[in-house]
């Protein structure tokens, strides 16, 4: 809030004769005491008045709604025209905005917290819709009526649920009921819109407490009817005294704070495939067989309804592939122990297999097996250095193609295993098991 190069936008703008405020997030955030991540300046200049005054004005294509953006050194500052939104005809954006007043711009944001302006001037809040009292009382409330502002744009019905897991705020009753009413109709938001918001549910403090709100407001059932569908899903009481799925998988989540999103992701779909795969067995047990896998195959299709990078889908779909094979690990050879222990996945399954053990039996002891391992196996022999390629092997007469692959393979697993250590050795390990190949 501090920030001397925004300051000097606004005195800039001032001497010009325009208005100039800081708006929205970043006074609700300074009010807050939390760090903003951005400044957007309000000002009475159009767009037009704000590119003759700085040299570096960019995002032009945001011209018509009256943004742009000011560069300054290497930081780059939303500066807004005040303004009025027209009709809104698709549910989400403005058909045209006229330019208007502080008071008016102030009503046309979406709640009274973000709807605050500050005079890094003279100091001063200027709050024309209730929003410090709505900050005091840790409320989320719509500027104006509730319906209207909904109607206009859906993604506003996230957004409420976002504000109020980051903030840990309630949402007001009447604003409550109003997303409740609406919720069906958060699928004519564009995906990545709607993933933008989850995500950012996903990696605050209290994605539990997310999970629970999308739930309750009915949101959930249309984003992610895979989730709400492990409502009611049974488990064995001997592995899973808190209760069904949808309860296990609301413990994880809060049991993260801040987590990284592919892990968050891994919490939250890593037991989706049990909805399919309940089956109860002739002893009376209830199962899941295969349910990692056909979660995976599950977590894969949502990943890419969502849009997810590829980079994403790949940590998030192997981690729910690999969250059974923990119970094997103590069980492994070293060669495999070494492997999994290899795997560039490791560290989030490794908070996934945490949160997994400690939201139903709270046994951590295969954690602090693979911690132990971890501690005990120096990391260059968990990865050592190949000992030899494939051009070694034809150096020696093997051929090109599957008994090739087969045979580095083996000479890794001695490797791993500690049979092997040079070079030397493992030409020669090649050469005994060629030779055994011919004579049989
Ligand atoms: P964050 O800290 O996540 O960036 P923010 O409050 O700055 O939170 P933005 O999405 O960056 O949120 O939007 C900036 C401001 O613009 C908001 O504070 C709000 O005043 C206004 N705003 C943003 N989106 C909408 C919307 N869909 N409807 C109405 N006003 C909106
Ligand atoms: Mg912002």
């Amino acid at each position: 809030m501090n920030d001397p190069v925004a300051r000097r936008i606004v005195e800039q703008l001032k001497s010009h004769g325009h208005t100039a405020l800081y708006a929205g997030g970043c006074v609700r955030d300074h009010l807050l005491n939390l760090p903003c991540k951005d400044i957007d300046i309000a000002t009475s200049a159009t767009p037009d008045e704000v590119q003759s005054i700085f040299p570096r004005v960019t995002g032009l294509e945001g011209k018509c709604y009256g943004v742009v953006r000011v560069m300054e050194g290497n930081q780059t500052f939303e500066v807004a025209m005040f303004r009025t939104d027209g009709l809104y005809l698709d549910g989400r954006r403005p058909e045209s905005v006229q330019k208007s007043t502080p008071e008016e711009d102030a009503k046309r944001r979406d709640f009274t917290v973000n709807g605050m302006f500050y005079d890094p001037m003279t100091d001063q809040i200027i709050d024309y819709v209730g929003g410090q009292e709505d900050l005091r009382k840790k409320v989320i409330r719509t500027i104006g009526k509730a319906e209207d502002r909904f109607k206009e744009d859906k993604l506003r019905l996230l957004r409420a649920i976002r504000f109020a897991t980051r903030l840990n705020f309630e949402i007001d009753p009447e604003t409550f009921r109003e997303i409740q009413k609406f919720s069906q109709e958060i699928n004519s938001v564009a995906v990545e819109r709607i993933r933008d918001e989850l995500d950012k549910i996903w990696i605050s403090s209290a994605p539990d407490r997310g999970l629970t709100l999308l739930d309750e407001s009915g949101m959930l059932r249309e984003i992610l009817p895979e989730i709400d569908a492990l409502h009611g899903v049974e488990q064995p009481p001997q592995f899973h005294p808190e209760g069904d799925v949808f309860i296990h998988t609301r413990i994880m989540l809060s049991l993260l704070k801040e987590p990284p999103l592919p892990v968050a992701l891994a919490v939250l779909f890593h037991d989706v495939g049990k909805k399919p795969t309940y089956k109860v067995d002739e002893t009376g047990r209830i199962r899941f067989n295969g349910h990692e896998s056909v979660g995976a195959r599950m977590t894969l299709q949502i990943l890419e309804r969502l849009r997810y990078s590829n980079e994403i889908i790949d940590e998030v779909v192997i981690a729910v592939q690999n969250h059974m094979a923990f119970k094997d690990v103590p069980k492994m050879r070293i060669s495999k122990l070494k492997r999994f222990l290899a795997r560039a996945t490791l560290e989030n399954e490794m908070e996934l297999h945490r949160v997994d053990c400690l939201s139903s039996h709270a046994d951590l002891s295969i954690y602090q097996f693979i911690r132990q391992k971890q501690a005990e196996i120096p990391a260059e022999e968990i990865k050592p250095p190949r000992l030899v390629n494939g051009n070694d092997l034809i150096a020696i007469g093997s051929k090109p193609g599957k008994i090739l692959g087969e045979l580095l393979r083996l000479i890794e697993d001695a490797q791993l295993e500690g049979q092997l250590k040079t070079k030397e050795e493992a030409i020669a390990f090649a050469q005994e098991t060629l030779k055994i190949g011919k004579t049989i």
